[in-house]
């Protein structure tokens, strides 16, 4: 008797289950579609990982509606059971399916809204907006359960067909991300094979390279050395540093900034203190570096989110294919092929990060914190899922890339290919905040010394400062700037070991050395809005701290010296730069202009432009001839035009007093914007105030 009871409730919560689960699914299915939709909507121009976004959207909807629905509709049926006598068989189907559509509609309508209201737990949904999502839930139930009496007991007949068709389609759905993770893992397994399976890093200190004797004689003797071994084609080293601004180096004119080694190689090198970035954000603004293409062209425009397609030739690939034996060394988690794309043309494209969790080590769950982090930055009801576990949060505090563990992975790769004809990268992520110094460089500039205050520069002051509560007094300022400024005197000084030991080994002789930053960094220059975060850090506004970036190009066989060059370079003419010095041809994407002719004098740079737009394309700069800027607002319409020669803290707008000036590079922009398919809506102040 209880045995037959027992079975009797097992085989009704087995009907609501799979009757949930496929109703579930179909609602989740239709709300996946819409989110689809309205991200391909709202893209602002190309984005390579457009079609994966939209089916993440499709996905995690289904299956996160199917498995709430499948629970609520057992319980469900326990209920219609027990109230057999009272509802009609085809009242009761009608009621399920009625249900499913009023579960689904709250938990994707309330999913959206938290979105909507920035996923801020803190702040969650605010009840008026929960309690109209309910009452628009229950009207679409009311009007399902009236439409659904005519063939919900049709639909849901067939117990057998019902768990079949449920059961069926959340494994196939379920298998997307399994199925994504194990290719994307077999990918970079099969890479790291083909590379060097450990690169274990030197101990640079232990060198005892002193660039003061090893890089002075190395650049100053190059010449006399040159002429005792045979002249090959040289090598390139490319060096990136994360978040560097031009500012704040000795050659591009700051005096209290110690950066004795980038001074030393300046000082044989062409220099631009007015080099910027395509987009302020480390993946997007390297894609553009490798690609010579825009972001709107190349699809990377959400760091750690869109990884660079296939189809694009970078310059590692280039450079491979004429014989050159490629390797990268990276500091940080962005730059992993599961995030990135950018192992692309690299025979070695190795990470060395301090406190990197094993997980990310191991290529499967490497690939699946890929996938991860695709799908909570793409789609609602993932984005919400994370702000409530804070998986990411976590991890990312811990990481970090410091300057001693670059430089010695460096060292170490040299040892063993630098007798090679090699292009080698080496990213360096000090000065990207948290702005902790090691000691004793945190103690360097007066600023630092002394503090008291409660920001130590690690990320609990970021996440603050990103959720609006960071209030700094003037102390906390000096001493964050003073940390910041510590940091990249302490990449500067690895890059001088760096340096030091190519110029002992006699590398520098032969080895083109470019460094440059991938984007610069806010430190509160424009101090109205500090409390907002918006002119901290950097990815979300066009002024010069976040957007202007050094360029140091040593050409060993160069008898020009020191050099300086004033016009405005963009990311995506180093490209071309490197190639050009080398005698190679640019591939046909190319977008950027080798500055070359400039250094030759061939060119006097006076139409050159760079150009900069935010990743959602609200925001874009032109940076024009003698000091001239124009940044345009799309989302307020909003222009303003500086002179950064004269004003370079872009404090006084002059759109009304050059209206000339304003125009002309605005219509630069606008063809700039069409050629490229940006969707850069520039109105003029006439059109704009017009109706
Ligand atoms: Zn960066």
């Amino acid at each position: 008797m209880i045995r037959t009871i027992g079975s009797h409730v097992l085989r009704t919560i087995w009907i609501g289950f799979t009757r949930g689960l496929l109703l579930g699914l179909i609602g989740g299915l239709l709300a996946g579609g819409i989110e689809a939709l309205s991200i391909i909507r709202d893209a602002p121009s190309a984005r390579a990982a457009l079609n994966e976004a939209a089916l993440y959207a499709i996905v995690v909807n289904g299956l996160a509606c199917a498995g709430i629905t499948a629970v609520i509709a057992s319980a469900l049926a326990v209920v219609l059971r027990l109230m057999r006598r009272q509802v009609s068989a085809r009242t009761g189907d009608a009621l399920f399916v009625s249900a499913a559509a009023v579960t689904t509609m709250f938990a994707v309508g309330s999913v959206w809204a938290f979105r909507a209201n920035g996923a801020d737990r803190s702040a969650g949904i605010p009840l008026p907006q929960l309690f109209l999502i309910l009452v628009i839930s229950l009207g679409f139930g009311a009007v399902v359960q009236w439409l659904a009496r005519g063939y919900a007991t049709a639909l849901l007949s067939s117990v057998r067909r019902v768990a079949t068709l449920g059961i069926v389609g959340t494994i196939v759905l379920g298998a997307v991300f399994p199925v994504q993770v194990v290719l994307e893992a077999r990918e970079s397994a099969s890479m790291r094979d083909e590379t060097v399976d450990a690169m274990q890093p030197a101990d640079v200190d232990a060198l005892q390279v002193d660039p003061s004797v090893d890089l002075t004689n190395a650049l100053a003797m190059r010449f006399v050395r040159r002429g005792a071994r045979p002249q090959t084609e040289p090598n390139v080293l490319l060096i990136t540093v994360d978040a560097l601004r031009a500012d704040h180096l000795g050659f591009c004119g700051n005096d209290e900034m110690r950066t004795p080694w980038l001074d030393m190689l300046a000082s044989y090198s062409v220099v631009s203190c007015t080099t910027y970035t395509e987009q302020p954000q480390t993946n997007p603004a390297l894609a553009s570096l490798m690609t010579s293409t825009y972001p709107a062209v190349n699809g990377v425009r959400r760091h750690m989110v869109d990884r660079l397609s296939d189809s694009f030739d970078t310059l590692a690939k280039e450079l491979k294919r004429h014989g050159f034996t490629t390797a990268a060394v990276l500091p940080w988690t962005s730059l992993e092929p599961a995030f990135s794309g950018f192992q692309q043309g690299f025979e070695t494209y190795e990470a060395f990060v301090l406190n990197e969790p094993e997980a990310m080590k191991n290529p499967a769950t490497a690939a699946l914190a890929g996938v991860y982090r695709r799908v909570t930055e793409q789609v609602a009801l993932g984005g919400a899922v994370e702000s409530v576990l804070g998986m990411r949060q976590g991890t990312e505090a811990e990481i970090d890339g410091r300057a001693d563990l670059s430089a010695s992975a460096t060292i170490s790769w040299l040892k063993s290919h630098g007798d090679e004809h090699f292009f080698l990268w080496v990213h360096f992520f000090d000065p990207h905040y948290p702005w902790t110094a090691p000691e004793p460089w945190d103690q360097l500039y007066d600023g630092g010394r002394d503090y008291d205050g409660p920001y130590d520069g690690g990320m609990g002051f970021v996440y603050e400062m990103r959720a609006g509560v960071f209030n700094p007094t003037p102390r906390d300022v000096e001493f964050l700037r003073a940390m910041y400024a510590s940091e990249v005197s302490y990449t500067d000084h690895y890059i001088g070991q760096v340096l030091g030991y190519m110029g002992r080994q006699g590398m520098l002789d032969n080895t083109i050395v470019v460094v440059t930053a991938d984007h610069g960094e806010s430190l509160g220059e424009r101090g109205t809005s500090w409390t907002d975060g918006m002119y901290w850090l950097h990815g979300d506004d066009v002024y010069t701290p976040g957007i202007q970036v050094p360029l140091v190009i040593y050409d060993p066989r160069s008898t020009r010296g020191h050099q300086v060059l004033t016009a405005p370079i963009q990311h995506i003419d180093i490209m071309p730069t490197i190639l050009d010095l080398l005698d190679l041809p640019r591939p046909a994407q190319a977008q950027g202009r080798s500055i070359v002719p400039l250094m030759r004098g061939a060119e006097d740079g006076s139409d050159r432009v760079a150009i900069t737009v935010l990743g959602d394309d609200s925001q874009v700069a032109i940076n024009a001839a003698d000091g001239w800027k124009l940044i345009v607002n799309r989302e307020t319409g909003e222009r303003e035009l500086y002179n950064i020669d004269t004003d370079p803290k872009e404090a006084r707008n002059l759109i009304t007093d050059a209206p000339l000036m304003a125009s002309a590079l605005e219509r630069r922009l606008d063809s700039w914007a069409q050629a490229n398919h940006v969707a850069v809506a520039i109105r003029s102040s006439d059109d704009a105030g017009g109706l």
